[in-house]
């Protein structure tokens, strides 16, 4: 790191658990964002202003006046842009160093299998249930780490699936594809602003510790979050061991998602 490195991340480099080993790490690496869109956004913003070294972001979408109440890395003169290109543009100005790649698609087949299979992290911060099951039969296949968040209405939630442990579900153990939650859009829907900036953070807190191996991530848990009441809950998350995705053949019993009450 040179001087200028040294200043901008001072407020890592002194925290004993980050230093400045930690913050190599971060320079270091390289993860995959895939959506530029109301979670993408401050997730985006984080990670470029910490200092991740690289990122891809993909996003097929463009600017729309209809985003800007939320997604806080456009702004209104990138109205019919890409939000990849958007995106990039902003996070270039927070911080020149970080290497931001683009792709302006709907990743799917081998294209995201690559794209997974070179990020240190991967983060779904995408709104439909088919390409969150895409991401994480990739994460599962290259064990990766995957940082997974939603928000619509006032409802949020974060969770962690670390696929380099044997141990930890996957996204499919906790929502099986095909399974009778119904698809819920902010277009349709309505979302409440500031709860993506807070599920985001969250998502950028975790990818920033699994990438410097620092605390405990959320593996194993899931956050849910009632922005109405400001209230959290924590549920345990065990493997399925008959799940579809991650199971490895040998199976005893059920899973059961066990709500333990943490408000
Ligand atoms: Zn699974």
């Amino acid at each position: 790191m040179d001087d200028n490195q040294l200043l901008r991340y001072s407020r890592h480099i002194l925290l004993p658990e980050i230093g400045i080993d930690g913050q190599q790490k971060l320079l270091d690496s390289n993860v995959l964002l895939i959506g530029a869109g109301g979670l993408g956004a401050p997730v985006s913003l984080y990670l470029a202003a910490s200092g991740v070294g690289r990122f891809t972001i993909c996003d097929d979408d463009s600017v729309d006046l209809t985003n800007l109440q939320r997604q806080i890395v456009h702004f209104t003169d990138s109205i019919g842009e890409h939000k990849v290109e958007s995106a990039r543009r902003t996070l270039s100005r927070i911080n020149p160093e970080t290497i931001v790649t683009t792709v302006a698609e709907r990743v799917a087949g081998e294209r995201l299998e690559q794209l997974v299979r070179s990020a240190d992290v991967v983060i779904d911060c995408t709104d439909n249930f088919a390409t969150r099951h895409a991401i994480n039969r990739a994460c599962v296949k290259f064990s990766r780490p995957l940082v997974s968040g939603a928000g619509v209405r006032f409802d949020g939630q974060v969770a962690v699936f670390d696929l380099r442990r044997a141990d930890s579900p996957c996204y499919h153990c906790l929502f099986p594809e095909g399974g009778d939650l119904e698809e819920m859009r902010c277009a349709v829907m309505g979302v409440f602003a500031p709860l993506v900036g807070i599920i985001g953070s969250i998502q950028a807190a975790e990818v920033l510790k699994l990438l410097m191996g620092v605390g405990r991530d959320l593996t194993g848990r899931l956050l849910l979050l009632d922005a109405l009441t400001m209230e959290w809950r924590s549920v345990r998350l065990k493997k399925d061991p008959h799940c579809a995705v991650c199971a490895s053949g040998d199976t005893t019993q059920r899973n059961a998602a066990e709500v333990c009450v943490r408000q």
